[in-house]
């Protein structure tokens, strides 16, 4: 069973589902994406994603026309797996495709590209044996690409990557809600002062470089929140 936390892109809210490993997740259509396959090997219990990405995901599945195989979609950051600016750890990424045929997998990537409803389609020579697809939030804050500059009263999947990694670094942020609230501006703005950085409450290009630096792939800690 798992917590899963959407970003629901109408209405602006955050929503709370509770799912079996063998359920589909929220807002996906017809059972094309489970729980355990969105999760891959995180051990999370909660994960992330947003409404448009389950759109975006109907959108591909249909006009395929044809099962799937989604090797992973979702990753904690202290879990590691990926570089500091991944969209998986937003749950705004899948990676699929990948028990498909050379053929199957272009056809794949291709609808992908020309259907629209993804920001970013990994290109084949990237990835040639399975398809990154993901609906990211842009701007970036840094101007390399990453995560957007996030201030008190944003809402997000990108908060909720914020604030699992202040927990994790040890300055509590609290409830992993999505929500940047007065906890997660005194977290971060404790974080910025004792790495020397201007302790404005904006987590903006410098926060997050140095923030994902230190806690990708460093592993669960006492400070963690699920
Ligand atoms: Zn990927």
């Amino acid at each position: 069973m798992a917590k899963i936390i959407v970003y629901n892109n109408d209405t602006d809210r955050m929503e709370v589902f509770h799912r079996a490993e063998n359920e589909p997740m929220p807002y996906n259509e017809g059972g094309t994406l489970t729980v355990g396959e969105f999760r891959g090997k995180s051990k999370s219990p909660t994960l992330w994603t947003t409404k448009r990405v389950m759109e975006a995901w109907n959108a591909t599945r249909k006009a395929y026309g044809a099962p799937i195989p989604v090797g992973y979609a979702f990753r904690r950051p202290w879990e590691g797996g990926h570089a500091d600016q991944s969209q998986h750890y937003a749950g705004t990424a899948l990676d699929s495709g990948q028990a498909l045929t050379n053929t199957q997998r272009n056809r794949l990537r291709t609808l992908a590209q020309q259907l629209g409803v993804w920001v970013y389609v990994e290109p084949a020579n990237l990835t040639p044996t399975w398809v990154h697809t993901d609906r990211r939030q842009n701007p970036p804050a840094c101007p390399g690409g990453g995560y957007p500059s996030l201030r008190r009263g944003s809402r997000s999947v990108y908060v909720l990557i914020l604030q699992d990694s202040l927990n994790s670094a040890g300055y509590a942020a609290g409830e992993l809600d999505g929500v940047f609230g007065e906890q997660t501006e005194r977290a971060l703005k404790n974080y910025q002062k004792a790495r020397g950085l201007a302790a404005d409450g904006i987590a903006g290009c410098a926060v997050w470089r140095r923030l994902m630096a230190e806690v990708v792939g460093n592993g669960r800690k006492t400070g963690t929140v699920d």
